[in-house]
């Protein structure tokens, strides 16, 4: 832990924090009330609570919901990545290698922005009673769903976590502290903890410079590509894509953006709706 961040532990007494109880706080986190930016843009929000209702009825409140602003979202469609067994292992190139993502031969050490797991660990409540073989033999791409109502920033005691204004959760590593509440937070294990010098996991001399190594003792997590996007540039996920629109990234909010079409045509879920957590991450399966 550097000076800065030893520093504000003890303005804000965060140790303190820490001896509150996770579970309780956690629990109110995923619960409770959101700010009220966050319930603001839930007004306008398509009625995600349901499975129905992030599908079909969903995609009719979309039309409905253009509004100023900017929420980026992504759509993952699962029948190109079962076209393309080698999609995926790509997809997770692309990204950890743009993101200097380290690798650790010891699982508890892993850290992972995207990839690949079990239809039934990724969708734990859309499970069928028998379930086809396509399904049960493919794996499904997973990543931060940069929720609308995010609890890992309502449990984040630093603001090292937040949600900007295109919608995407983001990280400042400089103020973790490295309290793992957001981890706690998340829903869907989305985030890792650096248990060790990230550097250690990586070849430096073939890191992109262009993007900021971490520290040990930090959380981190996909970005949604916000250095690149802010460049004008797709996610590297979906570039690694080319022309398959295995992903489609762009804004929720416009009525006609290409992900806006591609929902209004496909039925969509997402993980977990019923935890109102309101993913911007879309999945046609
Ligand atoms: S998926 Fe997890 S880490 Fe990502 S925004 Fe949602 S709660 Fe936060
Ligand atoms: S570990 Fe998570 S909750 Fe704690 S300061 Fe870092 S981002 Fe915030
Ligand atoms: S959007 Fe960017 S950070 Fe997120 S999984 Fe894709 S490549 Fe990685």
């Amino acid at each position: 832990m550097d000076k800065k961040r030893r520093d504000f532990l003890k303005i804000a007494g965060v140790s303190t924090l820490a001896g509150l109880g996770g579970t309780a706080v956690v629990d109110k986190l995923i619960s409770g009330s959101s700010p009220a930016g966050a319930r603001a843009a839930h007004e306008v929000e398509p009625g995600h609570g349901t499975e129905h209702a992030a599908a079909g009825a969903g995609h009719d409140a979309h039309e409905n919901s253009a509004r100023s602003g900017t929420r980026l979202g992504m759509v993952i469609d699962l029948r190109k990545f079962r076209a393309n067994p080698s999609l995926g292992e790509k997809v997770v190139k692309a990204c950890h290698s743009t993101h200097n993502v380290p690798s650790f031969p010891d699982k508890k050490d892993e850290i992972k922005w995207t990839w690949m797991t079990g239809y039934e660990n990724a969708f734990t409540e859309h499970s069928q009673y028998h379930k086809d073989r396509a399904t049960m033999d493919h794996e499904v791409l997973v990543m931060c769903n940069h929720c609308d109502s995010p609890p890992c920033v309502r449990a984040c005691p630093t603001r090292a976590t937040f949600k900007n204004k295109e919608g995407i959760v983001a990280m400042d590593y400089h103020r973790c502290i490295g309290c793992r509440f957001c981890m706690a937070a998340c829903p869907y294990g989305m985030r890792s903890f650096n248990w060790r010098d990230p550097r250690g996991g990586l070849d430096m001399s073939a890191i992109n410079k262009r993007f900021p190594t971490r520290m040990r003792g930090v959380v981190e997590k996909c970005n949604f590509c916000a250095e690149r996007v802010g460049l004008g540039k797709q996610p590297a996920c979906v570039k690694a894509c080319g022309s398959s629109k295995a992903l489609i990234f762009g804004n929720l909010n416009d009525p006609n953006s290409e992900i806006r079409k591609v929902l209004k045509a496909n039925y969509t879920i997402q993980r977990k709706p019923s935890l109102g957590t309101h993913p911007s991450v879309f999945y046609i399966v």
